[in-house]
């Protein structure tokens, strides 16, 4: 984005990365994006025809397989440097990411250096795609295992992450010989095309990351199209779900990680100020819009007496306000999400939650067009309410109280999401039963928000995730390749032939 752009100037045309370069495809479709603190129109972004997609895809197909060919050595130089380039244009990326998002700026950055972990573990590529090696398996032959790259991939990400979503697939995918077309979010897709200038720095051939953006209609033209291979999507549950059902179907391999509701079990033994630290930071950084965000408190009797009293005081610290001013929390993405997230607190009110603290009053550090809304905070929610059974992806946090431990993992279990959640104890054989027997894919001990880091896989169960694989770490690894052993006999001139044999070799 343009950081000059006022609301006099003609808000900034994105549009896609194609062969190494921007590039307009001459869409007549084009979408709004905004400064969420401002609430203006700051760019229009390109959305994509079919057409379009298509022509990004078979270039990245034959670029792809020229970068297939390149050797190991090669492709972990291109991401060494592509390594340096985001770290020494990280603060562009943060200014980009809230400027379209609004997450404050500290949290911007935050999502880079997430993001560069990942960048990190994929320099490892050599050591990580080497295979076995059996010699001499049987007399005079030998097998081993090597891992090949796919082709074209899809990345296709939320908005909540413009940085570090993308990041945690695409350089695994180019580590692993692969061509990427990225589809980021239409309401934040600025970072994205930065992202690709540092690839073309960094010395990545053209053609072999590229961007479409777009909405639905290049979301299925990349479903549909014969030459994507693969298919990595984060989003809500509803469009994962329907990723991964028509992308296998056109018999493609797909991880589709969806939505959340994270719980957070506050157990009688555990530290309380800490427990309430955890909770606000957790329930409140970047408004609340992150997948592992925690939205709703477990307290086991007699906890949430003494619990819901020290996150408020908390709340009452918080500053909510433009993220360019050193603010604690920013706006929500847009005013549609905002009007949707303020209707879920009137709807919990109206099913009876005591509303302890309301964000709906919030008085914003920033412009009055901003798309604001305060930490809100709900005590004696229910189960079988919108508050408690929606996933809100906002600043609201819910204090469900219930009697026991027992209680507390029924309640996580029965939920229909399994992304992250977290135990607050000082009982280890507590916490260890709830590592156990917890059907979350991500779990934090006295850790609100346990994202796995770079070199261990990212992806929860049920319906935050569709799919066999999880994010980078070694399934990553594994998504982006095809297996292949060898089975191989170099006969020894000197030796007779082993002549014609019809059935299957025995201890030969
Ligand atoms: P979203 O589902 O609206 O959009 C995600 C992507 O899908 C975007 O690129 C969007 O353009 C595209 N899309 C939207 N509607 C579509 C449709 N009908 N058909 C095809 N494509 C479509 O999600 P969002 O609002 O951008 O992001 C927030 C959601 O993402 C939340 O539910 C959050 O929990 C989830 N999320 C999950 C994880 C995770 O790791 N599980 C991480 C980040 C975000």
């Amino acid at each position: 984005m343009n950081p000059a752009a006022t609301i006099a100037d003609e808000p900034d045309r994105i549009g896609h990365w194609r062969g190494g370069q921007p590039w307009s495809g001459g869409s007549d479709r084009w979408g709004d994006v905004h400064d969420p603190a401002t609430g203006r129109v700051t760019g229009r972004v390109e959305l994509a025809t079919r057409e379009q997609v298509d022509a990004v895809v078979a270039d990245a197909a034959a670029a792809g397989r020229e970068w297939a060919a390149a050797s190991l050595s090669r492709r972990t130089s291109v991401l060494f440097a592509f390594r340096e380039a985001v770290h020494r244009r990280r603060d562009e990326l943060a200014a980009a990411i809230t400027a379209e998002h609004g997450k404050v700026l500290d949290d911007a950055l935050g999502e880079v250096q997430r993001g560069l972990e990942v960048v990190e573990f994929a320099c490892g590529a050599p050591h990580l795609l080497k295979g076995g090696y059996s010699d001499g398996v049987s007399t005079g032959v030998d097998v081993y295992s090597i891992r090949q790259p796919l082709g074209v991939v899809a990345v296709i990400s939320p908005f909540n992450f413009p940085v570090m979503v993308p990041l945690w697939f695409v350089p695994v995918a180019i580590a692993c010989g692969n061509a990427v077309v990225l589809k980021p979010s239409e309401k934040d897709p600025s970072a994205s095309l930065l992202m690709a200038q540092l690839w073309a720095e960094a010395g990545l051939p053209p053609g072999v990351f590229n961007v479409v953006q777009g909405d639905k209609v290049a979301v299925d033209a990349l479903l549909a199209s014969p030459g994507v291979k693969a298919v990595s999507f984060v989003g809500s549950t509803p469009v994962a779900r329907y990723v991964y059902e028509t992308g296998t179907r056109h018999g493609k391999r797909v991880q589709a990680l969806g939505g959340a509701k994270n719980h957070m079990v506050v157990l009688p033994d555990a530290d309380l100020q800490g427990a309430a630290d955890a909770a606000v930071s957790a329930g409140f950084g970047s408004a609340g819009e992150r997948c592992m965000a925690v939205s709703v408190v477990v307290a086991v009797d007699p906890v949430a007496d003494s619990l819901v009293p020290l996150i408020a005081e908390r709340i009452a610290g918080l500053r909510t306000g433009d993220g360019r001013r050193g603010c604690d929390m920013g706006p929500l993405v847009t005013g549609a999400h905002r009007d949707r997230v303020a209707g879920l607190v009137q709807a919990g009110v109206a099913a009876g939650a005591e509303l302890v603290v309301d964000g709906r009053d919030v008085a914003p550090d920033g412009e009055a067009g901003g798309f604001w809304l305060g930490p809100t905070l709900f005590d004696r929610v229910e189960p079988g309410t919108p508050v408690y059974d929606e996933e809100i992806f906002g600043p609201v946090l819910s204090v469900v109280r219930v009697a026991s431990y027992d209680d507390a993992l029924a309640l996580v279990n029965a939920n229909p999401y399994g992304n992250g959640t977290a135990i607050f104890t000082h009982d280890g054989g507590a916490a260890r039963r709830f590592q156990r027997e917890v059907e979350v894919g991500m779990v934090g001990i006295n850790v609100p928000i346990p994202v796995p880091m770079a070199y261990y896989s990212f992806g929860g169960w049920k319906a935050s995730l569709f799919g066999d694989t999880h994010a980078h770490g070694l399934d990553g690894v594994h998504f982006y390749t095809r297996g292949k052993v060898v089975t191989s006999r170099w006969p020894d001139p000197a030796a007779p032939r082993p002549g014609i044999d019809l059935g299957f070799p025995q201890h030969t």
